[in-house]
């Protein structure tokens, strides 16, 4: 048997579709147009490239979209200055601040200081708690997890899961808990695994919903993996590519694709994935605040 892939870039495409008509449609009943602002602090290369991609991403969905650079030696006390006039601009729906901050900040402390109505990355405290509590319609749920349940729901057919047993590898805040307390609001039975967890392959067999969010390179195997279940590979790991030529470099999962994708009923590609879902459900989110600001109904995806 061989799995169905499940293809991440073209269901991203079809929820940036959604949102620019939906962002036109809004701002022709409301006069609202969406905002983003972004927020970099620092010359990490690689969140240079996704601040920039976010940018550009916004500005297609027909965003207001403005990218605050800041210097690697910002003190904490001017980031959070510029989250609170963030916070004050009506015209601004949505804040991100590109994680990781350079180590002299707090992170918690500016996380916290989003206003919780424009925290599109859903990191705060205030997001969480009503993810953790089922107050989806008001919530802002973190990107990744957030468009791993698209991808599973439009794999599947279905957005109720009631039956199905869930597996989530890792526990992180941005990625292994949101993803499994999405699964138990759409009423699948969710036990998160980590790396303490005993006989990992046997329990990721009982899973018709296996998701790997761990960060080894194709740690999940064919053995982890239950006939038919639908694999969802959240992992992003860069390993030399000595074949592409010397210090060359490819993306791979953490999941096997060569090897589960013949028992799997359906797998997500690395690259092609999850990753192309995340900067979609941000702007699908910012649309969502500026929506719920304006009094309007956010488009259902
Ligand atoms: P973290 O490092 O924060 O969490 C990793 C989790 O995996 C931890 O809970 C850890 O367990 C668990 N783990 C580590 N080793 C093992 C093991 N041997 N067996 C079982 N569990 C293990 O990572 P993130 O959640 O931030 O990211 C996970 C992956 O997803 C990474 O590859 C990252 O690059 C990718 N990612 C992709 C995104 C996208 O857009 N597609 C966005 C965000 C992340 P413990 O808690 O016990 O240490």
């Amino acid at each position: 048997m061989t799995a169905t892939r499940i293809e991440g870039k073209a269901v991203a495409a079809e929820v940036i579709e959604k949102v620019k008509a939906a962002t036109a449609d809004l701002a022709a009943k409301t006069g609202v147009t969406p905002g983003i602002a972004v927020v970099i602090v620092g010359e990490d290369p690689a969140s240079q490239v996704y601040v920039r991609s976010k940018g550009r991403m916004a500005e297609e969905c027909g965003f207001k979209s403005v990218t605050h650079r800041l210097d690697a030696s910002t003190s904490d006390t001017d980031l959070l200055a510029l989250v609170g006039t963030l916070n004050a601009d009506a015209s601004i729906h949505g804040i991100l601040v590109q994680l990781p901050l350079p180590g002299h900040i707090d992170e918690g402390k500016v996380i916290q200081a989003i206003a919780p109505e424009k925290d599109v990355d859903g990191f705060h405290f205030i997001n969480v708690g009503k993810l953790g509590t089922g107050e989806l319609d008001s919530a802002f749920v973190p990107c990744t997890p957030a468009g791993s349940m698209l991808l599973i729901e439009r794999a599947l057919g279905k957005r109720d899961l009631s039956g199905l047993n869930a597996v989530v590898i890792g526990r992180s805040n941005i990625v292994g808990k949101p993803m499994a307390n999405l699964l138990l609001a759409a009423n699948a039975t969710v036990t998160i695994a980590h790396s303490r967890t005993r006989d990992l392959p046997a329990l990721a067999r009982t899973a018709d919903i296996l998701v790997a969010a761990v960060g080894r390179p194709r740690m999940v195997t064919a053995d982890f993996v239950k006939p038919g279940a639908c694999v969802i590979d959240v992992g992003i790991n860069r390993i030399p590519a000595p074949e592409k030529g010397e210090g060359a470099t490819r993306l791979v999962g953490d999941v096997d694709f060569d090897a589960c994708v013949e028992v799997a009923g359906s797998i997500t590609p690395v690259p092609g994935g999850v990753g192309p879902m995340t900067i979609a459900m941000l702007m699908a989110n910012t649309l969502a605040g500026a929506c719920r600001a304006a009094g309007a109904q956010p488009p259902v995806l």
